[in-house]
């Protein structure tokens, strides 16, 4: 059952050039799963209210974190002049962007800021060692783009399930991806036992769309095993 309370922001930090994360603290312990998301509003203005999902993970009990890509927005021109000790108002938690089967082998695709439920799961299944076999396809225009790098080149570090694929529009020298776009190429690469896993999409909504196309189209993999979260405004 969602609940609406207020939060502290506890810390901010730049995650690139437009990304930023936004700790909150709340007056209880996060109670959530990994993947869900919240509604945040910010005080003094109720029609500066947007969905976010959550990137922290239920493991990372001090605070609730939500990531945002800063845009010339009403609602992304408050977020970015928020300071630690100001105060918002949060419901949650939403949303069924969650791992049924824990021990079970998973496939995320995502772009952008689509990663930030990803984060979450991804951090979860690693501080929980949940042995989830997880390969993550991940598309950026180029590195500056890619958020939480440092987190998932730590968890790849420390979790031996875990298999990350950068995709990016742009070559980069000395960085290991594939050049172009999230294709059926690309998936039968990177992921040769695709029909044995349940994918997870996150991401705006014409990619997600994109990629649903290939997977049931192209890839014959089935509609069951396909979980979305659409990013709708993007
Ligand atoms: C379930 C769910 C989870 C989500 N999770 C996340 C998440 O984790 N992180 C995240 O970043 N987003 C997430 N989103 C999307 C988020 O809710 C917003 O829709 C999105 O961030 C865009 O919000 P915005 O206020 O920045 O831009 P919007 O107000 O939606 O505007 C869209 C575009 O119009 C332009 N625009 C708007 N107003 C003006 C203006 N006055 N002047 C000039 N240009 C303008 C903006 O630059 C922007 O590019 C999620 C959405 C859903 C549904």
């Amino acid at each position: 059952m969602p609940i609406k309370i207020e939060a502290r922001i506890k810390e901010i930090i730049r995650r690139n050039y437009n990304v930023k994360s936004f700790r909150l603290e709340l007056p209880a312990e996060p109670d959530f799963k990994a993947g869900q998301f919240l509604e945040l509003e910010l005080k003094g203005d109720a029609r500066l209210k947007k969905y976010l999902s959550i990137s922290s993970s239920p493991t990372e009990k001090c605070y609730l974190e939500v990531t945002k890509k800063l845009t010339s927005s009403d609602f992304s021109k408050a977020l970015d002049n928020l300071k630690a000790g100001d105060q918002v108002i949060i419901q949650y938690p939403f949303g069924n962007f969650v791992l049924d089967e824990p021990s079970s082998k998973v496939a995320f695709l995502s772009g952008g800021i689509g990663i930030t439920p990803i984060r979450s799961i991804c951090k979860y299944a690693v501080d929980k060692n949940l042995g989830t076999n997880i390969v993550l396809v991940y598309s950026n225009r180029s590195v500056r783009d890619i958020v939480f790098k440092d987190d998932f080149d730590a968890m790849q570090k420390s979790y031996p399930f875990l298999k990350i694929a950068h995709v990016l529009c742009e070559t980069e020298p000395g960085f290991k991806c594939t050049v172009g776009l999230i294709n059926s190429g690309v998936i039968r690469n990177e992921i040769p036992d695709y029909l044995q896993r349940k994918f997870y999409l996150c991401g705006p909504p014409q990619m997600v769309e994109a990629m649903r196309n290939i997977l049931s189209g192209e890839l014959g993999v089935s509609g069951e095993k396909i979980v979305t979260e659409n990013f709708q405004g993007y």
